[in-house]
């Protein structure tokens, strides 16, 4: 691996001060190859130039391109790191870093003014090199024809991922996660195809195809000594016709899988024309004692009117709001408000995206029911899925216990 030190460093700063003092704290820690701009023009005419920088520490407040302009400017372009320097308030570094990531920009994390060369030292540590990009591929976009195609020939499969009950550790169920098995591109996760489905009138297909299998694993597993609860997604746009009342009742029968053991996972999509059409088949599939969960809350597309509205039994409070959550007060307070709404009209909480022992801790305090995450398990293949829960439960692979 290349050294740090070797790494094509560019500083940008509107400050000449601040260059300065970077360049020379840069090059106290051995980096040689160290280039400054003083704003986002310039910067970018290098980042597109014959030899690009493999990491920038970048001022976000600048008075002609900004660092948030100057990051969705870098796009997809840049393939190097980045390192953030602000006198800023961290809502607007949050903000920047949200910015990043969503462009794929690898952060090593962000230096406050003054910076202190130990701060400097800490993030070059976690600099590592770009990894192989992604087979072109697997991003190439699908057409609603191959998408339709592919679900008629059977090439969408599941994953499940565990879901644990928070105090003692127990898996309760698991969560259906699909996949394409593309013959060409290998397996595809849903980012690639959810909203072509969506787009094209392939939702209802696509669920249908992904419940059933989901409830004929159930039945598996169960036959096998395993009971558990699955949690399917629904779009919204499922829940239109009564069609999808009568599909889903039936494969419960059919399968001899109690609703109560059925999760419905519901998401507003921004496709929805009118949000009380669903309403009935909601009530209904309540009356019959499905269970109902409000996916991704805290995100636009979860709403305090979906609460209202819907009868659910749980709350997925999403992962953005519980990964490193503790970390900042703002996304703190979020979690907070979330398990506190849900205590009041008396659902389970559920924590997504509980990535880490911090994260793990963090919700055993804040008062989650239920936990799903890497840190638990990731999402696996079907056949993994009894083994898993075997030596999780035999070898209590200690979760760490509340304190
Ligand atoms: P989701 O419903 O929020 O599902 C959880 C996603 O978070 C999964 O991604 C899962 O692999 C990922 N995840 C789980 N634990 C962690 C963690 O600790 N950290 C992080 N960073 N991520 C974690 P996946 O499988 O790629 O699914 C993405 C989305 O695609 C799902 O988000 C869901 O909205 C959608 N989706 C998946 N399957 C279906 C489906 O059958 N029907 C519909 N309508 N949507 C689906
Ligand atoms: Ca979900
Ligand atoms: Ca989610």
């Amino acid at each position: 691996m290349a050294a740090p030190t070797q790494l094509r460093i560019l500083v940008l700063d509107d400050e000449p001060f601040m260059v300065k003092l970077l360049v020379h704290m840069l090059e106290r820690q051995g980096c040689v190859n160290v280039v400054a701009a003083s704003d986002g023009a310039a910067a970018l005419a290098m980042v597109r130039g014959a030899a690009p920088p493999d990491l920038i520490l970048c001022d976000l407040n600048m008075p002609e391109m900004d660092g948030i302009e100057f990051i969705r400017m870098l796009g997809h372009a840049y393939a190097g790191s980045l390192i953030l320097v602000s006198g800023e308030d961290r809502r607007l570094l949050l903000t920047a870093e949200k910015l990043a990531g969503a462009h794929h920009i690898r952060l090593l994390g962000h230096l406050t003014k003054p910076v202190l060369p130990d701060q400097l030292e800490t993030l070059l540590g976690r600099w590592r090199p770009a990894p192989p990009r992604r087979a072109p591929a697997a991003s190439a976009p699908y057409t609603a024809e191959e998408l339709g195609l592919a679900i008629e020939r059977g090439q969408l499969l599941n994953h499940y991922q565990p879901q644990v009950r928070v105090a003692s550790g127990r898996v309760m169920g698991v969560e259906a996660l699909v996949r394409w098995d593309h013959p060409r591109d290998g397996l595809v996760g849903p980012q690639y195809f959810i909203t072509l489905a969506e787009e094209h009138g392939l939702i209802d297909a696509l669920t249908r195809t992904v419940l059933t299998a989901a409830l004929a694993q159930v039945r598996r597993w169960s036959d096998a000594g395993l009971d558990l609860r699955v949690s399917v997604n629904v779009s919204m746009l499922n829940l239109d016709s009564l069609d999808f009342f009568d599909f889903i009742t039936g494969e419960s029968q059919k399968f001899g899988v109690a609703p109560e053991n059925i999760v419905l996972e519901v998401t507003e999509t921004r496709l929805m024309q009118d949000p009380r059409a669903p309403l009935e088949v909601i009530a209904r599939l309540r009356l019959r004692r499905f269970r109902l969960a409000i996916d991704d809350f805290g995100t636009g597309h979860a709403s305090f009117a979906q609460l209202r509205d819907i009868p659910f039994d749980e709350l997925k409070i999403d992962r953005g709001f519980v990964h490193a959550a503790w970390t900042d007060a703002t996304t703190h307070a979020i979690h907070d408000a979330s398990v506190g709404i849900a205590r009041k009209l008396g659902l389970e909480v559920l924590a997504e995206g509980v990535e880490d022992e911090d994260d793990w801790r963090y919700i055993q305090r804040s008062g989650c029911d239920l936990a799903q995450g890497y840190f638990i398990a990731r999402p696996m293949a079907a056949a993994a899925v009894l083994a898993w829960v075997g030596e999780h439960h035999a070898a209590r692979r200690a979760l760490p216990a509340a304190t």
